[in-house]
């Protein structure tokens, strides 16, 4: 029996950084996870880019012109941003921070340059890189998705190469062949790290 106990200093949540190749699947992945465990507090990240038909603003992205991203960036409100394929992507801060410290998890889909960036501020978050299965199907998803320009899939297919080379420096790799697999991956990962001795103090 669980006796009463002294008031309980709150632990911070965890930070889940999920990253990887861009047409890795690492959208479907977290959208997938979000489903399931809808207590995860997703991160809405701003872009400069263009919304993709259905996409609405401040459901999947925060939608800025150049010129407010950069004045933003000027005013330190990003944990971590990015120049990806043409357009700024980054983390709004205070989300982040807020749902941390008050114990909650969130959730970031991140490029690589993205994810580094975080390491450096928060090196007791998780970080998981995920893998396409092969370029042939890397190739295939990017296409059929359907809303990039060709001289752009090539672009982010040559990237691949070059990103893989920075899976060591993440904590997990989930390769992402199949996505109910990759989800209960991800699920593994979150449950272990969450029984961690420095998350999860005995008091007795
Ligand atoms: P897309 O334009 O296809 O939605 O995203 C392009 C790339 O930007 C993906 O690899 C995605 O993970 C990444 N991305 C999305 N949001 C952010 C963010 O807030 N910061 C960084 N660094 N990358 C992001």
């Amino acid at each position: 029996m669980k006796l009463p106990t002294k008031a309980e200093p709150l632990m911070p949540g965890l930070l889940v950084v999920v990253s990887g190749p861009s047409g890795a699947g690492k959208g479907t992945l977290c959208n997938a996870l979000r489903s399931e465990w809808p207590h995860l507090g997703y991160s809405v990240s701003a872009t400069t880019r263009q919304p993709r038909p259905g996409e609405s603003n401040g459901v999947n992205y925060f939608f800025y012109t150049p010129a407010q991203f950069t004045t933003m960036i000027e005013q330190n409100h990003f944990l971590e941003w990015a120049f990806v394929y043409g357009n700024y992507y980054g983390t709004p801060r205070a989300f982040v921070e807020e749902k941390l410290s008050a114990g909650e998890d969130v959730l970031l889909e991140i490029d690589i340059q993205g994810a580094l960036q975080v390491k450096k501020q928060y090196d007791k978050g998780v970080f998981i890189f995920v893998a396409p299965p092969s370029m042939e199907e890397l190739r295939r998803r990017i296409t059929l998705r359907g809303t990039e320009p060709p001289d752009i899939i090539r672009q982010r297919l040559e990237a691949t190469a070059t990103e893989v080379a920075y899976a060591p420096q993440y904590d997990y790799v989930v390769i992402n062949q199949d996505l109910r697999v990759a989800v209960e991956e991800i699920k593994a990962i979150i449950i272990a790290e969450k029984c961690r001795p420095f998350r999860r103090p005995i008091r007795l």
